[in-house]
């Protein structure tokens, strides 16, 4: 199958043929012996992605599943978590949180900007928390955490760290093996549509071995589908029936794992700041701003604030006509500002042709857009870092 439109929404991402192709073969049952073998593979290769010794779980479930798997499977009622937000999804660990009945405190920064390691340091000398979660690219405002000041921190502290990577996994350093200062990562959770590139309905999620231990001090959890216990034997043998998984789903998302372990994680963390500086440079010659500085710029997503005068709608609308389809902001940023993806399997050329029918859009609508300068520009950060 071939797009008809490019889809620069950050999440789903392009779809591309060999993913389509592995999506669509033949249905087989779940427990097929040639199913469950393909769905093994899918689980090593995440764990080769993640470099974790601990455990994978990959599920029928949209990210916020994800979030709700790492929560609930490590946290207890009343205990308490921190949630460390840059945006919109940083917030959605709240209502989570609240659901389950933990004891929620949380540090918001202004939206563009990231928490600060002293923020985080201030907050956690107030009370022992069980966890912290960090969003790891808000996609709401394009702002990334800096895990390598946060982690190491919040393990001084001795809580546990919860990465929310629905929007970074496989684009941004997400390591379970690396070290910061003395503890490691514990969980990271995921879903297949964004930075992976493989359509929505897979959420994954990864837990260390002291996240393990902590699942196993709570004893019980308030949950049936999300409780890992229930999927721990799947996993190991994906013959084992618990829930009937997304057998098609897991055939793309196990070529899309391919490829995310073909290109190789350091490769792919370079593509992404490569294309992520481009793409902004040459939004910069539309005088088109990034929301966030770019010291703590996400390289999977851009939120892009409009030019005087230009109509969000009509804006969406005509580029969309041409075929390049982005996203409108959320909250107060609506109608402000664009969103446009440059992950999972992105390339070069969709990046391109996304600068060049937004700048024919601006002269449309009566801008100025110079557009030959900013496709020398997009080609001049390629070239440079
Ligand atoms: C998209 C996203 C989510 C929610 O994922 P769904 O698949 O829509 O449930 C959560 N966190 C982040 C950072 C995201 O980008």
């Amino acid at each position: 199958m071939k797009n008809k439109e490019l889809l620069l929404i950050p999440g789903p991402t392009p779809v591309i043929d060999s993913i389509y192709d592995a999506l669509s073969q033949e249905t087989r049952s779940h427990t097929d012996a040639r199913f469950a073998a393909i769905y093994h593979s899918a689980i090593e290769k995440t764990k080769a992605m993640l470099r974790t010794d601990g455990e994978v779980f990959i599920i029928s479930g949209s990210g916020t599943l994800a979030m709700e798997m790492a929560l609930v499977n490590t946290v207890g009622p009343k205990e308490k978590v921190l949630v460390v937000s840059n945006g919109y999804f940083g917030d959605r660990f709240i209502k989570l949180g609240e659901a389950f009945g933990f004891e929620i405190d949380v540090i918001q920064a202004e939206w563009g900007k990231a928490v600060t390691a002293e923020e985080l340091e201030d907050k956690l000398k107030e009370k022992q928390f069980k966890a912290v979660t960090i969003t790891h690219a808000d996609t709401s405002t394009g702002v990334a955490a800096d895990l390598d000041t946060l982690v190491p921190v919040i393990k001084r502290h001795g809580a546990l760290v919860i990465v929310d990577g629905v929007c970074a996994t496989a684009a941004m350093e997400e390591d379970m093996s690396k070290v910061y200062g003395g503890g490691k990562i514990d969980v990271v959770l995921t879903g297949s549509q964004k930075a992976i590139g493989v359509p929505p309905g897979i959420a994954v999620v990864a837990f260390n071995q002291d996240a393990l231990a902590a699942r196993e001090r709570l004893g019980h959890v308030s949950a049936y589908y999300t409780d890992i216990y229930n999927w721990l034997q799947v996993m190991h043998d994906p013959q084992k029936y618990f829930a009937t998984p997304p057998v098609n789903l897991i055939y793309a998302y196990h070529e899309g794992m391919k490829l995310v372990l073909e290109e190789g994680m350091e490769n792919r963390y370079v593509r992404h700041t490569k294309f992520s500086k481009a793409v902004r440079a040459a939004l910069g010659v539309y005088s088109m701003q990034a929301l966030a500085d770019e010291s703590v710029a996400a390289t999977t997503l851009t939120c892009v604030r409009y030019p005087d005068g230009v109509d969000d709608a009509a804006f969406r609308n005509c580029l969309a006509e041409k075929g390049v389809v982005v996203a409108g902001a959320l909250a107060h940023l609506a109608g402000k500002a664009f969103r446009i993806g440059h992950m999972g399997n992105t390339d070069i050329e969709m990046l391109k042709t996304a600068v060049k029918c937004i700048g024919e859009t601006l002269h449309e609508l009566g801008h100025e857009a110079d557009i030959e300068k900013a496709l020398e520009r997009f080609d001049g950060e390629l070239a440079l870092v």
